[in-house]
């Protein structure tokens, strides 16, 4: 499950507390990096003590609270849609111009930067909303069943059951995993970039093998897309 913390630490610096995911492995430094959901990641040396794993995030303290403060500013980070010509709507992590027309036939085609929106009745937001709303849910069918197919072959060695895909909208989450092996994910995720739809279908492929969010992991996840912090960043910054 996306969003959910296993193995969370914390320390006090000053009137604060800071929150981390320690993950071991094998390097010869520590690394700490703050995400843009507030998450803080230090990676460690495999064997490497708390107290001098805290001692080094104390002295980076200062830093990371500045982070924390930076991506803070992101948050609520959609805003409402009215569905009025002008407005801005994404798809696929591209920004389209909202331009709704009256004409013969309904129909949505993205074209030159616009969201074109062709309605039977006299355009209006309501028709608008409902007419984009059933193109969005066709895409994201679409492009989540490309994405599965092109994440699926980095788990064949594994020889596991492949799992059902269904597509909800959620609140809180991008993706989950049941333990009977349905594959959920949210149809906003259809407006983000391909390469983060990929994270998160892979985030819960890795889920297959490990049930929570385990140094394994991050490891596993780490093997199929080493740059996963990244394009988690670039997740989190995407429904602005
Ligand atoms: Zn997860």
């Amino acid at each position: 499950m996306m969003g959910q913390d296993d193995g969370v630490r914390s320390i006090i610096y000053g009137q604060k507390s800071i929150q981390y995911r320690l993950i071991y492995s094998a390097r010869s430094s520590l690394e700490i990096a703050v995400l843009a959901d507030a998450t803080v990641i230090v990676k460690a040396p495999t064997g490497a003590s708390i107290s001098k794993i805290e001692q080094k995030i104390s002295k980076r303290a200062r830093w990371i609270i500045k982070q924390l403060n930076y991506f803070k500013q992101f948050s609520p980070r959609t805003p409402k849609r009215y569905y009025l010509n002008g407005e801005t709507h994404l798809y696929l992590g591209r920004r389209y111009r909202l331009k709704s027309v009256q004409a013969h036939q309904d129909w949505v085609k993205l074209t030159r930067g616009y969201f074109l929106i062709s309605c039977r009745e006299q355009a209006n937001p309501v028709a608008t909303e409902r007419l984009m709303k059933n193109w969005y849910a066709e895409k994201a069918a679409l492009q989540f069943n490309a994405s599965f197919d092109r994440c699926w072959p980095k788990f064949k060695q594994f020889s596991l059951d492949k799992p059902t895909l269904s597509i909800r909208r959620m609140q809180k989450r991008w993706g989950s995993l049941s333990p009977n092996g349905r594959l959920t994910l949210n149809a906003n995720l259809v407006k983000t970039p391909r390469e983060c739809i990929d994270y998160v279908v892979t985030h819960e492929l890795c889920h297959l093998i490990y049930h929570n969010h385990c140094s394994g992991f991050y490891k596993l996840l780490e093997t199929v897309i080493p740059s996963w912090e990244k394009v988690k960043h670039k997740l989190e910054l995407s429904l602005i």
